[in-house]
């Protein structure tokens, strides 16, 4: 990030308004929902990326390199304060607003009302202004059309429909005690684990990966932790591949190991298995809270991995500290496969964040 935007940034995580997260209070947010302009907590920024991108892009205030634009978005938002004001007009009966301790469901159930649902927002501003509120519908019958258009959608556009018919809000909470939508909910529900912190892997580079085309390989590589996984993208014909791609990804309480496979991309078969490995996330998640816990952190607190049997490291697997951040460079030996080495660079934030 340039040091420019990151210093802007800075001075707009450090203003009063965004000292406490816009929707459960924690002291301290250190993440960003992007779509509307709202720092939040870990927990709660867990529960946002639940949501899906399409409703609420989270970015993470320490972690994610921030471009101009987005920073310019985040600084048009105007703060928490601002946010609230918009999305948090009128909070009916029955529905609380979520606190630092709260659980999980409740903070599911507040912030998909807030943010996709629309149900605490204001119609005066001039987002809602192409979305007349139902008293200024020129019929009824202009409604029903809409909402028998809405059921015909398939479950995915009505979801993201619900956040622009903001006026169509009471139809949406009633269809939400219908068989379609309930099960939507409880889908999102099952998938929600407490996430304890995230880690950000950065995908560096492959040596001397196997053969899978003939001569050469289009090799990608799949990070999984728990029942959540991501992907870098393909670099084509290359044994050698850089990607210096960054992916993140929350890390459940029961802290799995991360595993790594590596695919040869194929366009007109099953893709080629290239090799797999596992890393253990506990020793660089725990030098990261220790990091938390004191102010200075020291270097000595930090774990080395020795290469050896017991795992699948190629080199040992350092961690450092760098910009007062914990970080583990490892080279991985790809297992099951003929040959092939994958460097990358890992970063814990533990949930304090
Ligand atoms: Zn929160």
């Amino acid at each position: 990030m340039k040091r420019g935007t990151q210093k802007r940034l800075n001075d707009i995580s450090a203003q009063s308004t965004n000292k406490y997260c816009a929707d459960c209070g924690s002291p301290d947010p250190k993440w960003v929902s992007l779509s509307f302009g709202a720092f939040i907590c870990i927990k709660c920024s867990g529960v946002h990326r639940s949501l899906g991108v399409h409703i609420s892009k989270v970015l993470s205030v320490k972690l994610d390199d921030w471009t101009d634009e987005q920073v310019e978005a985040l600084m048009s938002a105007g703060g928490n304060t601002a946010v609230n004001k918009k999305y948090e007009v009128y909070i009916p009966k029955g529905n609380r607003k979520p606190k630092p301790d709260s659980s999980i469901e409740d903070r599911l159930d507040f912030i998909r009302k807030k943010y996709q649902l629309l149900q605490f927002a204001s119609f005066d501003d001039q987002f809602f202004c192409a979305f007349p509120p139902p008293e200024k519908r020129t019929s009824k019958d202009n409604g029903n059309q809409e909402k028998r258009n809405y059921d015909k959608q398939p479950t995915k556009s009505r979801i993201g429909n619900a956040f622009r018919n903001s006026w169509g809000r009471k139809d949406s909470e009633r269809r939400s005690c219908k068989k379609g939508n309930s099960l939507v909910l409880s889908n999102s529900m099952a998938g929600m684990v407490e996430f304890i912190g995230l880690v950000k892997v950065n995908v560096v580079r492959g040596t001397n990966l196997a053969v899978r085309d003939v001569i050469t390989s289009d090799p990608y590589v799949i990070l999984s932790l728990g029942n959540q996984s991501v992907k870098t993208r393909v670099i084509k014909s290359s044994l050698n591949p850089v990607w210096n791609e960054s992916l993140m990804l929350s890390i459940p309480d029961f802290v799995p190991p991360l595993r790594v496979l590596v695919y040869d991309k194929d366009t007109f078969s099953t893709d080629d298995f290239m090799g797999e490995a596992e890393i253990d996330i506990h020793p660089l998640l725990s030098a990261a809270q220790a990091c938390e816990k004191s102010t200075a952190c020291e270097p000595m607190q930090l774990a080395n991995w020795v290469a050896g049997k017991e795992n699948t490291l190629a080199k040992d697997g350092i961690i450092s500290l760098v910009d007062g951040k914990p970080r583990q460079d490892v080279s991985l030996k790809l297992q099951n496969v003929e040959r092939g080495v994958l460097d990358m660079e890992l970063e814990c934030v533990p949930l304090s964040q």
